[in-house]
């Protein structure tokens, strides 16, 4: 029987954990802060930020939010970047991506205080990453290592390839899994829109993380027998539904749970564990900038 992976229910198990940091953290008179910088109209990013928002109310997290019109300057993004970066009662600071096109994102990421960058996007954070002293992991890699864990699936040993090269998850998930450390030991495959003969590669696995964003890319002739298989896509497909589309992962589901010993579903897998990991991370920013301690497992 394929274990099909209920990431809505290990992400609550981690806002347990969360919840029981912010009362740690209140004990204290710390209330850990959140800020949101969304500089778009565009709908799909308005939902990331209000449910990050709602998250963080339901916790008890200060949620503080910052929009700005898509036609203000860049200075405009960084000035609202560097106040926040000054505010004590913000701990955390998360810039909605994408950015309009006349602002150059990866800079104003760079002018996010290190200790405050709960998306552990900056360079400061991306280096610690790699050279195996991680600060804050980045939330989709970090939520992907607590399902696989979540799942009993031991890493150490086993062959991993993962389809997409991205800054925000092929590359931090290959550098988490590959670190010398619980949850890690792999020997990491990276593919991407250039790699040779791709279905060659996935067949050898014994896990394929699918983070290409092309819909249903990886389906059950592409997966070994007894595989595990984290679908990280996020893809929004016409259908006749009430919103007129529908979300699919990057794995053909059904073809590729036949194959497959464990796997991640979308909607319900590795979604609703990246708001639970920035949350974790804004704990942990907050009793790393308050030194009230927390126990975050
Ligand atoms: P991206 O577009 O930045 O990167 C995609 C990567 O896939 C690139 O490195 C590219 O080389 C590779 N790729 C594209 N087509 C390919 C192909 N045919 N064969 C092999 N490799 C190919 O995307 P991203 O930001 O890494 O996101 C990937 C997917 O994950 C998207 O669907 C996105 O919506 C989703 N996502 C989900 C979450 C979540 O919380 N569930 C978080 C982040 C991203």
């Amino acid at each position: 029987m394929t274990h099909v992976i209920d990431g809505n229910a290990v992400a609550d198990r981690i806002r347990d954990d969360v919840q029981n940091c912010v009362t740690a953290l209140e004990d204290e008179g710390v209330t850990p802060g959140l800020a949101t910088v969304l500089m778009s109209d565009d709908p799909a990013s308005e939902t990331y930020v209000s449910m990050k928002q709602r998250a963080c109310d339901e916790l008890g997290i200060e949620g503080i939010h910052r929009k700005l019109e898509p036609e203000a300057s860049a200075d405009d993004l960084l000035e609202t970047v560097i106040e926040l970066d000054g505010d004590p009662t913000v701990h955390g600071i998360l810039l909605q991506m994408p950015v309009p096109d006349h602002v150059d994102g990866t800079n104003a990421l760079r002018h996010v205080d290190p200790l405050k960058d709960v998306d552990g996007f900056h360079p400061e954070n991306v280096g610690r990453l790699v050279a195996g002293d991680p600060r804050y992991k980045p939330c989709t890699p970090h939520g992907i290592q607590k399902l696989l864990e979540a799942a009993d699936v031991d890493t150490d040993g086993s062959d991993v390839v993962i389809v997409g090269r991205s800054e925000i998850v092929g590359k931090p998930i290959a550098n988490l899994l590959i670190q010398k450390a619980p949850g890690g030991n792999a020997t990491v495959t990276v593919c991407h829109s250039r790699t040779n003969a791709l279905a060659e590669k996935t067949r050898q696995a014994d896990i394929v993380v699918a983070a290409a964003g092309v819909p249903e890319l990886v389906d059950g002739s592409m997966i070994g027998a007894g595989a595990v298989v984290i679908d990280v896509g996020v893809n929004r497909i016409d259908a006749e539904t009430e919103k007129g589309y529908e979300l699919v992962g990057d794995v053909e589901f059904d073809s590729a749970r036949e194959k497959a010993s464990v796997i991640t579903p979308v909607p319900g897998g590795v979604g609703p564990m990246t708001i639970a990991m920035l949350l974790y991370n804004t704990v942990a920013a907050a009793s790393i900038q308050t030194g009230v301690p927390v126990d975050l497992p």
